[in-house]
């Protein structure tokens, strides 16, 4: 666990805690298939679902869009920020933005982890160095 008593992230402001998650439809979705998963495994967020909607794989995306065209986020500071996902859902996952790594995003920047980039609206997954284990 991150243990932000001990290790705060630069920005926790901009620091993820918690989102509204997908899928959330039943039925056909924008690209035509039935939604499959992932499962909402107790709201856990994670950082990619391998959701690619150019692939041949049909597996329905994890981040959605809920209200409007995004979904609303939870910051560690204890705000909520609304968060356009729509363009999020379109990209391809990658381990690096550039956007993202100017934020302070440790994913960016130590991990080199797959990860959405909710950069666009100044949310990260972290800032800061890595927290020990
Ligand atoms: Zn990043």
């Amino acid at each position: 666990m991150a243990q932000i008593d001990r290790n705060t992230p630069r920005r926790p402001l901009d620091t993820i805690l918690a989102a509204d998650i997908g899928p959330d439809i039943v039925g056909a979705t924008p690209y035509g298939e039935t939604p499959v998963g992932p499962s909402r495994n107790d709201s856990l967020l994670m950082w990619s679902d391998g959701f690619d909607p150019f692939g041949a794989a049909k597996v329905s995306p994890w981040v959605t869009t809920r209200h409007g065209d995004g979904i609303h986020m939870l910051t560690l500071a204890g705000g909520v920020r609304d968060v356009h996902t729509k363009d999020v859902l379109r990209a391809p996952v990658q381990l690096r933005y550039p956007r993202c790594t100017r934020g302070g995003c440790t994913l960016c920047t130590y991990l080199k982890v797959f990860h959405y980039s909710f950069a666009k609206d100044q949310l990260f997954w972290w800032t800061g160095p890595v927290p020990p284990d």
